[in-house]
């Protein structure tokens, strides 16, 4: 099949590629010509597993082509896929720009029958206008009305495992009324070995945002919990792993930490609020989710500040900027809150990540970057781990511990084991097993 993605950001080129792996002719389309021109080359704007060969594999074959021509890419293409981005407006709801932008290059460019596959994460009803902003592009630009669907088919691929995920899905949401368009989607993931749950369009934007709120809550319950694991003298990771072992509860997502983030989960629950209070309903677990979130970081500096004594003049090593390891997004990552507060409050702060960077705002503030978590370490009174990539398990800590002036850790992922640590001479502080 010829598939068009418009938008090849983290989900467009995924996508892109996944389709190809599944034996499609795909062309990806951005507005952003510059990332079309090096994505042709071979060369991607994120980092994340797989992709760099898998790229380099399709496009020697031809399966793939990356296009800044909006008129080409969706005439030679019947089936399209929308992966723009969905960012979250100030007042927290769902800013639908890029996808209306979307639709109108279709009703623009439109010559014939065309299936719309909405894949960002939009909410209720943006089926609905997209068909609504598809009509009266083809209205205004057109004399002959071509027929069209528009489908919700929501994604749930975690970054870190982006490709991996899109492949073998654990179920694949179709959000369609027209059973042209179901049978043109159920050819296309025909070889899913998942249920494909076919449902109307509006339950499938709720079942993308209901997921990833429900994932957040179990975040913020787990790290509510360590508070008070902390207080009581309780190792929350053991609890979490006794909970875990029931099948009704599972263990993925009950690790306290840092709090969650990235380009998914804070805008989609803000979103999700925004809607809710739009309706005039309260979430009020969702609102506590989202607030227990936003205070995680700052009770773990608390903590941090009280056993420093204050941060002033304290060299801080920060070890991770990414929202999450094998990636370098770091949309939404506490570590820019937690290096952004040690600023405000006169710390030295050496960072290090094995690829994400330091936004370029925060050098002008005095952050320092730094090639190994050794540098970043050296006469540092603290090490704060942001992100639980599995190198950083790897160090040697012994000698981390000899080049500190003060060998104290914050072990925000708590990826470590606190025996070990304590028994190298670190005074160690995890989450909630103090
Ligand atoms: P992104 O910001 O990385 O990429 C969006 C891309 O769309 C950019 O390259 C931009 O130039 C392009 N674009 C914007 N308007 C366009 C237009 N009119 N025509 C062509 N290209 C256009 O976004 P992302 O992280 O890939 O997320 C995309 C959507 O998928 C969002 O709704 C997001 O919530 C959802 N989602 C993201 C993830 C994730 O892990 N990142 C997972 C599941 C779902």
């Amino acid at each position: 099949m010829n598939i068009l993605i418009i938008g090849t950001g983290y989900v467009g080129i995924t996508m892109i590629l996944a389709f190809a792996e599944m034996g499609n002719r795909v062309t990806g389309y951005d507005t952003d010509r510059e990332k079309v021109n090096r994505l042709n080359m071979g060369l991607l704007p994120i980092h994340e597993p797989e992709l760099k060969e898998t790229l380099s594999k399709h496009l020697q074959h031809n399966r793939i082509v990356f296009s800044a021509d909006a008129e080409k890419s969706i005439q030679h293409n019947d089936v399209i896929f929308i992966c723009v981005g969905t960012p979250a407006r100030a007042d927290g709801g769902a800013n639908l720009r890029y996808i209306k932008l979307a639709a109108e290059q279709i009703g623009r460019y439109i010559n014939g029958y065309k299936l719309v596959v909405i894949k960002s994460t939009a909410p209720v009803g943006t089926q609905q206008k997209m068909v609504r902003w598809i009509s009266l592009a083809q209205i205004h630009y057109n004399n002959v009305l071509h027929p069209f669907d528009v489908s919700s088919n929501p994604e749930f691929l975690r970054e870190g495992n982006a490709l991996a995920d899109a492949l073998n899905p654990d179920r694949v949401i179709i959000g369609s009324t027209s059973k042209r368009a179901t049978d043109i989607l159920k050819t296309i993931y025909n070889k899913a070995a998942c249920p494909v749950f076919i449902t109307r369009p509006k339950e499938a934007e709720l079942i993308k945002y209901a997921s990833n709120a429900f994932l957040a809550t179990k975040i913020s319950f787990i790290n509510e919990l360590s508070r008070l694991c902390d207080k009581m003298g309780v190792d929350v990771r053991e609890v979490a792993s006794g909970m875990g072992m029931d099948k009704r509860i599972g263990s993925l997502f009950l690790k306290a930490g840092i709090g969650y983030g990235g380009s998914c989960f804070p805008k989609d629950v803000s979103a999700l609020l925004w809607e809710a209070s739009n309706q005039q309903i309260s979430l009020s677990i969702l609102e506590k989710v989202a607030e227990i979130n936003r205070s995680q970081p700052i009770y773990l500096m608390a903590r941090l500040k009280e056993r420093l004594g204050g941060f002033s003049n304290r060299i801080i090593a920060v070890l991770g900027v990414s929202f999450k390891p094998d990636t370098d997004d770091i949309r939404e990552s506490p570590a820019i809150g937690i290096i952004q507060k040690l600023l405000a409050e006169k710390a030295v702060v050496r960072v290090h990540d094995p690829v994400a960077r330091v936004p370029a705002q925060l050098f002008d503030y005095g952050v320092e970057e730094c090639v190994s978590p050794r540098l970043a370490a050296k006469d540092a009174d603290a090490i704060v781990i942001c992100t639980d990539w599995p190198q950083y398990s790897k160090l040697n800590w012994p000698q981390m511990k000899k080049i500190m002036k003060f060998p104290c850790i914050l072990d925000g992922r708590n990826m470590l084991s606190a025996k070990t640590m304590r028994r190298i001479g670190f005074d160690y502080m995890g989450v909630g097993s103090r």
